[in-house]
């Protein structure tokens, strides 16, 4: 690893972004839109993959969690019975001398954007006198529905998908034939007016989040919440993060929602610092009593055996696609000094060591060189594996390291050249993004060897 200052290191992964077509600033043509962001052609498989792994996890690999996809606009009384509309907000202060905005209970980790002061921290300028006092600062974006704008046509953006998943509990138990404890997932956008968004994609005003609503008899409780921390911890070090990149922090008494009994946070130590890439929230009963009360709608639950009625205990555990994407990203980024070049200089390669269920592509095909029957035959296995089901990618243009070298930098864990010997023999070479190792191996068994090394990575 090559020694160089952690912001730089975290430019240069926003550079290979765009240079590579993973992730764009919204908006770009004409001047970029503050905090959004576009995924391009292999930041989507990037995301997509992030999506299917987890999905995988919660929902398809077991019987106690079932799926969802809930409206982003509901209606206000949602918001309003949740809390959100009287307390999702932050303390906002504005600077009085250069007109900056801060979270004031995030000063520690800000600093001045006036160029005058070089990156001084905020708190230092609190300490000047220069801030205003603080005032509340909803987050919830609001937009009208219908033609006209007054307040009686107010909705709002969710700003957290968990509420779709309440208020359709009932709809769920009814219709699916689950029982406590069980569990509704949801993957989906959220917006939050953000009043310092930054480090990339890590806080942005329209993100997705991955939250699943977990609801269990209340004496359970506390069994499922350890449960769900470790089993939220370890989906990450599964998927390749580093385990001593990653912590479990139990919050304070201080942090807590006034509803919540716990909670713990999964952070990963990215080059600017710990920080949450989800929480996992004992919720208890609050969200299903407060719209049981509100709506007039039983949101309880009566067992059979038992012969009591109860309104389930929540564990949750809420988590941002964004910013699970870019921990992959940045935990998989290496510059690996691997020799010496022609003029004497250190060969430095980049690669991204995701893993395979993670990248964007899985196996790359090139014909050696462009002659002598080679991209038909390149062409002929790299679609077999494709119909297979693996992500492929075909090239066959320029010399072959350097293919290789752009298969490293975005992250495939394996190419497949195809040569003179291929024509033959039915053999083919297998190479690996990480030890770079090469392979003779017959056409015949390339699925299958590819199959095992995805299994056993
Ligand atoms: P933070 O303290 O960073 O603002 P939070 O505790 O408010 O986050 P939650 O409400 O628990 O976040 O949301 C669950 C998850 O959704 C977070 O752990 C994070 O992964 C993701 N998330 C929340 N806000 C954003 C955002 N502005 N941009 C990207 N992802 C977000």
């Amino acid at each position: 690893m090559m020694s160089k200052k952690p912001e730089d290191l975290m430019e240069r992964i926003v550079s290979l972004c765009k240079r590579r077509g993973f992730i764009f600033q919204a908006s770009e043509i004409y001047g970029g839109l503050s905090s959004c962001y576009d995924y391009g052609p292999l930041g989507v498989e990037l995301k997509r993959n992030v999506k299917e792994a987890w999905w995988e996890d919660m929902v398809t690999s077991r019987r106690d969690i079932v799926g969802l996809d809930s409206a982003i606009l509901q209606s206000p009384t949602v918001w309003e019975v949740s809390g959100h509309v009287t307390g999702f907000s932050d303390p906002l202060v504005d600077c009085k001398v250069c007109k900056a905005r801060f979270r004031e209970d995030q000063l520690d980790s800000q600093v001045c954007p006036n160029k005058k002061y070089k990156k001084r921290p905020a708190n230092d300028c609190r300490n000047q006198g220069f801030f205003t006092e603080p005032r509340q600062f909803n987050l919830m974006f609001k937009t009208f529905m219908g033609p006209v704008e007054d307040s009686a046509s107010v909705v709002y953006m969710r700003p957290e998908t968990a509420q779709g998943i309440f208020t359709n509990f009932l709809n769920v138990l009814n219709s699916s034939r689950l029982k406590p404890p069980f569990g509704i997932a949801q993957i989906g956008k959220s917006f939050r007016n953000e009043i310092t968004p930054g480090n990339f994609v890590f806080r942005m005003r329209e993100f997705e989040q991955m939250e699943m609503e977990f609801f269990c008899p209340i004496e359970e409780e506390p069994k499922w919440y350890e449960y769900w921390v470790q089993k939220r911890f370890d989906w990450y070090t599964k998927l390749g993060v580093k385990a001593d990149k990653l912590r479990l922090r139990p919050h304070g008494e201080d942090e807590l929602a006034h509803y919540s009994i716990g909670c713990t946070d999964v952070e990963y130590l990215f080059p600017f610092g710990w920080s949450e890439l989800e929480g996992i929230a004992r919720r208890t009963d609050f969200d299903l009593k407060r719209h049981s009360e509100a709506s007039g709608t039983d949101l309880s639950y009566f067992d059979e055996l038992k012969k009591e009625r109860y309104t389930p205990y929540v564990v949750e555990p809420a988590a941002g696609v964004d910013r699970a994407a870019m921990t992959f990203l940045v935990d998989a980024y290496e510059e690996q000094e691997i020799g010496i070049d022609k003029k004497g200089r250190p060969d430095v390669r980049t690669v991204l060591h995701f893993h395979p269920k993670i990248a964007p592509i899985t196996v790359a095909v090139f014909p050696l060189v462009k002659k002598d029957g080679m991209p038909e035959v390149a062409d002929e296995i790299e679609s077999l594996l494709r119909m297979e089901g693996m992500r492929t990618f075909y090239d066959q243009k320029g010399a072959i390291g350097r293919r290789y070298r752009r298969q490293d930098e975005i992250g495939t864990p394996f190419c497949v050249t195809i040569d003179g010997q291929t024509l033959q023999d039915g053999t083919v070479t297998l190479r690996d993004r990480d030890s770079m190792e090469q392979v003779r191996v017959h056409r015949e068994e390339l699925m299958r060897t590819l199959k095992e090394r995805i299994a056993n990575f």
